[in-house]
């Protein structure tokens, strides 16, 4: 929990009074403020925000469903900007929201907080009032505040008590004005182990099998949000020791583990992944995070590093585990590198669980059996008319939502020698597939369909998170 309400006061210089914290900013357009630091890289003195005793300024909706419009809210004074500003971060916090999204509206401006995955709007305000806190997300982040059109990225950090929250801002312009997301980077103490996550039994097993060899690579697939980060840094976790060297390149680093050395991605320095991972080589780490391969060069030095007994994690943006591979043949690597260096694919999706105060035990039958066969064959393979399912309710542990928390449904495609020999023969996604399953490969809806029957997770979430395989 963060503590907050300690009431640092900010100076009249904008710094805080007693320590100046200097926030290395990456702007898309580069702020004025600028100067170069020993390393090269562009750092911005600025004040961070400090929250204190923020009076509650609007108040919130419970269950998110209904936007609510403060017709007379008193906000005149930049001070009041910004108290309402770190209202909003606070209140996002504690709900354990991942980003804030401002969308500007034909008439106000919608505040919404994207919660378990999910975005609910939280308050609006008034056009005035967005003029006033788009300016103040742009002065707090370095951005140019003359700039409406062209999209812009920066950094704030907030303070909470002494915790630090930081944050990634990035506006575009959109016809009723400019749209903001705060996206929060918070720094959990807490680490998760597999199991937590949601990974069991066999599939544990294979994961399991892929870490503890002392060289190949570990990939995690998935779309934005699916998780990919948290279950690289729960196998971090379980293989990290003193004797190990351990060194990730991130962008942005999301979270920190003691004795791991992270590295920051900053183009703007010339700090890419493909040579941060070249330097990163030349000091001998037995265990590689990069964050996410996306081009050849990249591919190519993890694949090297994963050949040249080093552990590689990655994360690759791929559906399935099954077109990962073809993925790193269309990033230019032969087939033969990626079937003697990936040990395991792991694609990922994050369900909401279901809220364990108010889940209500139903059966699926009838014609809601039907509607749900109609459209998804795969599902309905996997349950039966009449079969018990849990569905959602909501109470007031879980704000009238039904869910509480998130769990993740896992397919993992164990590089098993039959899998290594068709991909060395030049296998289609198809022929692969069709070899894999012969290995025992779990769908990600069948480990959904798992999950649904043992009452965590409800059918029309698995239906949400994953797709029918064409
Ligand atoms: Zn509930």
């Amino acid at each position: 929990m963060l503590g907050i309400g300690d009431g640092k006061k900010v100076g009249s210089n904008g710094d805080p009074v007693g320590k100046p914290i200097v926030i290395p900013v990456v702007p898309v357009v580069p702020a004025k403020t600028g100067d170069k630091s020993v390393d090269g890289e562009k750092t911005v003195k600025q004040s961070p925000f400090v929250v204190g005793e923020a009076k509650p300024v609007v108040p919130s909706i419970p269950n998110g469903e209904k936007k609510l419009v403060i017709p007379e809210l008193k906000v005149r004074h930049e001070k009041d900007i910004e108290a309402l500003l770190q209202e909003f971060v606070k209140e996002a916090v504690d709900k354990k929201s991942s980003d804030i999204h401002f969308e500007p509206r034909q008439d106000d401006m919608v505040i919404r907080y994207r919660v378990d995955g999910i975005l609910r709007d939280f308050h609006a305000i008034d056009k005035e009032t967005e003029k006033a806190l788009v300016f103040k997300l742009k002065i707090a982040s370095g951005l140019r505040t003359d700039e409406h059109f062209a999209p812009q990225d920066g950094r704030i950090e907030f303070i909470f008590g002494k915790t630090p929250i930081d944050s990634r801002l990035s506006i575009i312009s959109t016809t009723n004005g400019e749209k903001a997301v705060l996206r929060l980077l918070i720094k959990q103490g807490k680490a998760y182990t597999l199991e937590e996550l949601g990974l069991e039994g066999d599939l544990l097993e294979r994961v399991k099998r892929s870490y503890v060899k002392p060289q190949g690579m570990i990939i995690a697939a998935g779309p934005t949000g699916s998780g990919k980060t948290t279950t690289l840094y729960s196998i971090l976790n379980i293989i990290n020791s003193r004797e190990k060297n351990i060194t990730t390149i991130e962008d942005p680093v999301e979270y920190e583990i003691e004795g791991v050395n992270h590295i920051h991605v900053n183009p703007k320095a010339g700090l890419t992944f493909a040579n941060g991972l070249r330097s990163m080589l030349r000091q001998d780490p037995d265990i590689i995070m990069v964050g996410e391969i996306r081009d050849n060069e990249t591919a190519r030095i993890a694949i090297n590093a994963a050949m040249t007994g080093h552990l590689v994690l990655s994360s690759i943006h791929t559906n399935d585990s099954i077109t990962t591979i073809p993925r790193f043949m269309n990033m230019g690597i032969e087939p033969y590198l990626v079937a003697s260096t990936v040990n395991v694919v792991v694609a990922q999706r994050l369900a909401r669980r279901l809220c364990e105060k108010c889940k209500k035990k139903t059966t699926v039958e009838g014609e809601q059996y039907q509607e749900m066969a109609k459209y998804r064959s795969d599902i309905a393979a996997l349950i039966k008319n009449g079969d018990t399912v849990y569905q959602e309710v909501g109470c007031e542990v879980c704000e009238g939502t039904g869910y509480k928390g998130r769990i993740g449904l896992y397919e993992v495609l164990e590089l098993t020698k039959p899998v290594r020999n068709a991909i060395v023969e030049g296998a289609d996604s198809d022929k692969l597939f069709e070899v894999a399953r012969k290995e025992g490969l779990v769908l990600l809806v069948e480990d959904g369909v798992k999950k649904v029957k043992a009452g965590t997770v409800s059918l029309s979430e698995i239906m949400r998170v994953t797709a029918l395989k064409e």
